[in-house]
């Protein structure tokens, strides 16, 4: 597909994140057209609404992508119906509900020969390549995360978000063990997960384990009850004694104590940038490690059931 091709695309789930990032993101591109929403609910836009993909199809649209923002675990439908249309495919993170479903939308993607990208949206929070740089040239010796967000501020009435497939506090939780994934490719495993889970949901409301790669042990509270301040932090020592704060979801850096530089918000802006180029290139990416470390948390949990929520 040559640079000057709009690609044109449809997003699928017009939630939250769909309104707040993904369509401004569209809209701004040089390189997307947005040519239909695939919604349940979407009304007053100004681009044709469709209930499902195969409708929008049925009606003559014509698509390259698709943007899959419906929760995680009701992404085959629209993956399989893009494939088979020939669609580039982005999915917002999580890419499924487990690694197994996230390996077979790959499959399908794959076996029509269309790009699919498994977004981490964090990873292109502003300070995170400096981040990577200075794990480059650091040994890791120890570290925290705290990542804490008021689920009712933030998540409101996502009933979804608390059943089985919908993470809980991983859902925000995820972002920082795709930052960390990054900053340091090792192995990373996750030692003595403890969930707490509200008697009347599925999913954890706090999460904590320590994660370990070779002689590094990085302790990790994930926590969604209501709190002060929202903290998304990463902080990682050396063997040196050097330290790295990683704030603000990535987007404030810190080295050694030093001043805080912050950088402009672009997330969703150089996501869609880095989408454009695998379809213009034909090539995927897909990268499962957040997601793997997730599973192998949910998988060892010691989980204590506590009071009852509001969604
Ligand atoms: P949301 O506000 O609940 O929106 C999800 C949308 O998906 C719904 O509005 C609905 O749109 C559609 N949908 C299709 N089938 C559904 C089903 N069975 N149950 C519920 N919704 C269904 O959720 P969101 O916050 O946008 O999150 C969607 C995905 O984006 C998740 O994977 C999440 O991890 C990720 N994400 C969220 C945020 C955030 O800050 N909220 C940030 C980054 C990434 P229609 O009515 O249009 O069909």
């Amino acid at each position: 597909m040559s640079t000057q091709t709009p690609i044109r695309i449809a997003v699928v789930g017009v939630g939250k994140i769909a309104r707040d990032q993904h369509l401004p993101a569209i809209r701004d591109s040089p390189d997307f057209e947005l040519a239909a929403l695939i919604s349940r609910s979407a009304c007053n836009v100004d681009v044709p609404v469709f209930a499902s993909l195969d409708a929008a199809f049925a009606a003559g649209i014509i698509l390259d992508a698709v943007a899959i923002c419906t929760p995680p675990n009701v992404r085959w439908e629209a993956c399989r119906v893009a494939s088979r249309h020939g669609c580039a495919i982005l999915l917002e993170k999580p890419p499924a509900a487990t690694v197994d479903e996230a390996r077979i939308l790959k499959r399908l993607a794959n076996h029509a020969g269309v790009p699919i990208f498994a977004t981490w949206h964090a990873r292109y929070a502003s300070k995170v390549s400096e981040a990577a740089a200075w794990c480059r040239t650091h040994s890791l010796l120890s570290g925290r995360i705290d990542w804490f967000e008021d689920a009712r501020k933030w998540h409101p009435g996502q009933v979804w978000l608390w059943k089985e497939g919908g993470f809980g506090v991983f859902d925000p939780g995820i972002n920082a063990l795709s930052i960390l994934s990054a900053l340091h490719s090792a192995d990373w495993r996750i030692s003595e997960p403890s969930f707490d889970v509200p008697s009347n949901v599925e999913m954890p409301i706090s999460a904590k384990f320590t994660l370990i790669a070779g002689d590094a042990l990085i302790e990790t509270k994930f926590d969604f009850r209501p709190t002060a301040v929202d903290t998304w932090s990463i902080h990682l020592e050396s063997i040196e004694g050097a330290r790295m704060d990683l704030t603000e979801g990535g987007s404030a850096l810190s080295i050694d104590g030093g001043v805080v530089s912050r950088g402009q918000q672009q997330e969703y802006t150089a996501l869609y940038e880095r989408f454009a180029g695998l379809v213009r290139s034909g090539e995927s990416e897909f990268d499962i490690i957040p997601l793997q470390l997730a599973e192998d948390a949910f998988a060892n949990a010691k989980t204590c059931i506590v009071g009852p929520i509001t969604i």
